[in-house]
């Protein structure tokens, strides 16, 4: 029997918050920000240390890290596209070189920050380990030692089944990859930490401050609010999963609902029956992940399985749990560890993080380079938002660098068709990638994407 006691995020409970005012009256500013995200709050602050008198404004609809922000799985990790190897098919040895480093010198840079600025964020740099739980992820798994190998990229090392099993005792596992550049956190502090540090640094944070309109006005961009407005010379877009409402983004992103199951606090005995003594992050290598962790209350986190597309791609509340989902993560996390069947569920939620064609974010300029956004992490964005925060400070601030040059800036992105089109195209492809990794599971199938699906995501992007 489910024993889901019924709770919100646990992440939002643990996190003491007090916001700050809403936006009221007309703030002329440098920069305005939209989305108290990741992405938003690692562009102020990037921007303020690069110029600490430019004056800032982040505007934040409901509070900091309401978004995907605030209630991830808590794993920065250096994961672009799909996976690394299907990063270097598609763009090649250089460009999947540049970006992989470019988001492992991001997790190396968050842990400097949240250690000079203090932020109390449950920061744990264990690394991660990539397990398979059949022959077909194993051949992923063995796909990216390859490109890290053929890419000269450090700290990837193999694991017999063996080892894994040693490390973390499931009986699923067949055998595994640990990457040293991922760490855990806990995302609503870091969210909520790093507005504070953005706050001291001098930039000003509105939340419960909807940004209803976005337009030219002569020389400024006027940002329309509420109760107020705001006259800024560049705007950066940072609304991730929202930016599919706007009118620039209606057809290059879709809102991808996924989830979390946590346990309760396990008991010694229990932890000891799972072995798993770092705080190590774990993903298998489905279309459709499992990705767990430790919390330092000694929970498991459980996240995944599925994913969820709504019509037109809406976002709301509503969303926010999905009992069915409930149902199919901790079904799998008790054949991960069948050592802990009576382990009751205390938390459930989930949220929208922002799919692309190509499966890569997406930066750019638009309104005559006054513009700026950040978007599209594909449900791996705590990390490569810290990327993004620095490629947005440089696009501000007119400068071109090794970041401004990775292969998903200024590149020409893919466009979603038109609804139903789009909705119908994401739920044949949500239901053949299922069906693949249950496959997989039972040994059926082999390693490779659908190829109509491949073909497809091919010509799209
Ligand atoms: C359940 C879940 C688990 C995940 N797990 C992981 C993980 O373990 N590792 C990982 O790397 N990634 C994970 N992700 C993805 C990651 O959290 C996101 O990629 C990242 O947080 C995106 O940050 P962001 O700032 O771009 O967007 P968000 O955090 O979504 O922020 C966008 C903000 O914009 C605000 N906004 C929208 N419209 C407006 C408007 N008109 N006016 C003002 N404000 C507006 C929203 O309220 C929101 O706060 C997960 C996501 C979810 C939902």
């Amino acid at each position: 029997m489910l024993q889901y006691m019924g709770s919100s995020s646990y992440w939002h409970e643990t996190s003491r918050h007090v916001p700050d005012p809403a936006l009221a009256g007309r703030h002329d500013v440098d920069v305005a920000i939209v989305g108290g995200g990741y992405t938003g709050l690692w562009t102020a602050y990037q921007l303020r240390e690069a110029e600490p008198s430019m004056k800032i404004a982040v505007i934040e609809r409901e509070m900091i890290g309401f978004g995907a922000s605030g209630r991830n799985g808590g794993f920065a990790m250096t994961l672009l596209d799909m996976s690394l190897a299907h990063l270097r098919r598609n763009r090649g040895d250089a460009a999947a070189k540049a970006a992989h480093e470019a988001v492992a010198s991001s997790v190396r840079e968050m842990g400097e920050t949240i250690a000079v600025h203090g932020i109390d964020c449950e920061w744990k740099h264990g690394g991660l380990m990539v397990v398979a739980t059949n022959n077909g992820q194993q051949a992923r798994i063995d796909a990216d030692l390859e490109a890290a190998e053929a890419l000269g990229l450090e700290g990837f090392t193999r694991l017999s089944r063996d080892e894994t099993q040693a490390e973390v005792h499931s009986p699923t596992y067949v055998g595994g990859l640990r990457e040293d550049h991922c760490a855990v956190l806990h995302p609503a502090k870091l969210a909520r930490g790093l507005a504070k540090v953005v706050g001291k640094l001098g930039a000003t944070v509105f939340e419960g401050t909807s940004v209803d309109a976005i337009e030219e006005a002569g020389d400024k961009i006027h940002v329309t609010c509420p109760k107020g407005d705001v006259y800024a010379d560049q705007v950066v877009l940072a609304t991730n999963a929202w930016a599919r409402q706007s009118p620039w983004f209606k057809r290059k992103v879709t809102p991808l609902y996924t989830y979390i199951a946590m346990t309760e606090p396990l008991s010694d005995e229990q932890w000891a029956s799972v072995g798993w003594d770092s705080h190590c992050g774990i993903e298998d290598k489905r279309n459709f992940v499992h990705y767990y962790r430790r919390t330092l209350d000694g929970r498991i986190l459980w996240g995944g399985s599925d994913g969820i597309i709504h019509y037109g791609g809406k976002i709301a509340p509503r969303f926010d749990r999905n009992t069915a989902i409930l149902e199919r993560l901790t079904g799998t996390f008790r054949e991960t560890f069948p050592q802990l069947g009576d382990v009751r569920f205390t938390h459930h939620w989930g949220g929208p993080v922002a799919i692309t064609v190509n499966f890569l974010p997406m930066f750019g300029t638009l309104l005559e380079g006054r513009m700026h956004y950040g978007l599209g992490y594909n449900g791996h964005g705590v990390a490569p938002s810290h990327t993004g925060g620095k490629i947005l400070c440089d696009k501000v601030l007119g400068k071109t660098s090794e970041l401004t040059e990775l292969c998903f800036v200024d590149s020409k992105e893919p466009t979603l068709p038109p609804e139903p089109l789009c909705w119908i195209g994401a739920e044949i492809t949500r239901r053949s990638l299922l069906r693949q990794d249950a496959q997989f599971a039972e040994n059926k199938a082999s390693a490779e994407m659908d190829p109509l699906l491949l073909r497809v995501m091919k010509k799209l992007g």
